[in-house]
């Protein structure tokens, strides 16, 4: 396809939304081409080497973001084919019933989706299995209906994570086998390295955007992807309707016309190329009539808790096999303050340092070594101040201001309450925006076109051949990790684009 033959699609970004929708679109008859600002990631040791990953900050993206007041930083982007995913914790959830709808906050409502959760529950299901996701249905005390169990068997607990199910039961909880991307088992590749989340698999185990989505594609004489091809905007016509992207590609800006694009780039990054596409027709950006692109970026509210084993190394290699869903829809007493508990990846030394880095390498590899670590995740709601903007020399300005931030605390002071029953010792430590790992919400989608960007198939309701399919268009963010939701509507879009150009509606 390269320079002489037009694609029938353009796809901007290899990440889950990218990926699904171009899975679904492989065999079609169309012809697809994928955009992807970055390269396929190098298998090399220092994929899982945490000094190299988190001191060095190797695979981390070069560019800096400023907050409000200006201040510089590296964030917490990474760009390769298969975007995130290279570097997830392969924690594969659903969202619950309730997150499709209204539910009302300490600090304002986290509004419905245009659609219920039993209509994403198929897609769920195909995302599941395309993940290859491991889990036992039943378990989870939250858990919404499913129409099929897990096609993989749970990943077994590792010693000290079945003594922690022992023991959070002995307090009343319910704990459950986290769902997971991993290729494990009799003939699966994971070999339980000790580096999962937060680095990239070396032995191709990990579901993730590249081994599930991207790679399975390759051969396909219709599907097309060029790397190191940056898109720095749409291109519309008068009428509204897209006409090509402008790519930065091996240093040179190209030009790629098609009849329908689909933008995957990241929450942060779709938003940016709309906003980097403003015209005089379009001075707010693309798809931005109702004003709402780059605002009501959302992240979740992290916080990890290390609890420390004094006498005792934890010798866990893949820990990620627990989470708990007691406190999903409130405390008791205390219906605000909720959220979702699970395994963290290990936490190593040279990653305490990244943040700690007045800390004696001796005692954060102590504090590594003895540490079980857990994770808090609560909603964050969407506010329209918290938002994604393009300054003056294409800098860009991330301004966050996470909703129910006390709610989150009572979480987790609740929860580390609970774990001084297990450990002598809890710490505490908080992920902020720096770090976007979960961002969403930025292109949000609606029923409502002057309160929202997409429809509820991702469609934009000002270019009519304009799809924007990543986390950016959720709604609100739920309590759980993201991917398996993007990648669900993903695969629902990507069919509905297949069915469009099967019978010739495609771009209409
Ligand atoms: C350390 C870490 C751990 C995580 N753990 C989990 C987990 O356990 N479970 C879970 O559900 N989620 C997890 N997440 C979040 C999850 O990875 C993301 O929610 C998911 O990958 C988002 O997919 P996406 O398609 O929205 O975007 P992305 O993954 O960001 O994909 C966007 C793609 O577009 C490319 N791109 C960006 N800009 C451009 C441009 N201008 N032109 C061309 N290409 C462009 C990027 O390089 C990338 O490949 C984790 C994230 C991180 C960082
Ligand atoms: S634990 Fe398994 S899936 Fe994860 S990085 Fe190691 S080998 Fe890959």
């Amino acid at each position: 396809m390269d320079g002489t033959i037009k694609p029938d699609v353009v796809i901007v970004g290899s990440g889950v939304g990218g990926g699904a929708v171009a899975r679904q679109l492989a065999g079609s008859g169309a012809k697809v081409l994928i955009l992807e600002r970055g390269d396929f990631l190098p298998n090399e040791p220092e994929n899982s080497d945490a000094e190299a990953v988190f001191v060095q900050a190797r695979y981390r993206t070069r560019e800096e973001y400023q907050d409000e007041s200006g201040r510089r930083y590296r964030p917490g982007q990474y760009y390769y084919v298969g975007g995130h995913t290279k570097f997830y914790g392969t924690a594969m959830f659903r969202f619950r019933e309730s997150d499709f709808r209204d539910v009302a906050h300490e600090d304002g409502t986290s509004p419905a989706w245009p659609f219920s959760y039993a209509e994403l529950e198929p897609w769920y299901d195909a995302a599941e299995r395309l993940f290859g996701v491991h889990g036992q249905a039943g378990e989870d005390p939250a858990e919404p209906p499913r129409s099929a169990g897990y096609a993989h068997a749970a990943v077994p607990h590792e010693p000290i994570i079945a003594d922690m199910v022992d023991r959070l039961k002995g307090q009343g909880l319910r704990p459950f086998s986290m769902p997971s991307a991993v290729d494990f088992g009799p003939g699966g590749s994971c070999r339980r390295c000790g580096t999962c989340d937060a680095f990239a698999c070396r032995y191709g185990a990990k579901g993730d955007g590249e081994t599930r989505l991207i790679r399975p594609i390759l051969a396909h004489p219709d599907v097309t992807l060029w790397t190191n091809a940056q898109v720095t905007r749409l291109i519309p016509a008068s009428d509204g309707r897209i006409t090509a992207v402008e790519v930065v590609r091996d240093g040179q800006t190209l030009r790629v016309e098609a009849p329908l694009f689909v933008l995957s780039a990241g929450a942060i990054n779709s938003a940016l190329v709309l906003l980097r596409s403003a015209s005089e027709s379009n001075p707010e950006g693309l798809a931005n009539r109702s004003g709402v692109v780059g605002r009501y970026l959302m992240n979740h509210h992290l916080t990890g808790l290390m609890g420390l084993m004094p006498f005792r190394v934890n010798d866990t290699k893949f820990p990620k096999t627990l989470s708990v869903n007691d406190f999903y829809h409130g405390l008791p007493g205390d219906a605000a303050a909720r959220g979702n508990m699970q395994m963290l990846g290990n936490i190593q030394g040279p990653m305490i340092r990244s943040t700690y880095s007045w800390m004696p390498r001796a005692l954060a590899n102590l504090l590594g070594r003895h540490s079980v670590d857990w994770l808090c995740m609560s909603e964050d709601l969407p506010r329209a101040e918290s938002r994604v903007r393009l300054l003056r020399g294409d800098r860009v300005e991330i301004a966050y201001h996470p909703g129910d931030v006390a709610a989150h605390d009572r979480f987790v002071r609740h929860v580390r309450a609970q774990l001084r029953n297990i450990f002598p010792v809890v710490l505490r430590h908080s992920f902020g925006i720096e770090a976007p790992s979960h961002q969403c919400g930025t292109v949000r989608m609606g029923d409502d076109p002057a309160r929202s960007a997409l429809d509820a198939l991702c469609q934009s309701h000002d270019h009519r051949n304009l799809y924007v399919v990543d986390a950016s268009f959720f709604p609100s963010s739920a309590a759980l990790n993201p991917a398996l939701t993007v990648c669900a509507q993903a695969l629902r879009v990507g069919a509905h684009l297949r069915d469009a150009w099967r019978n010739g509606t495609f771009a209409a």
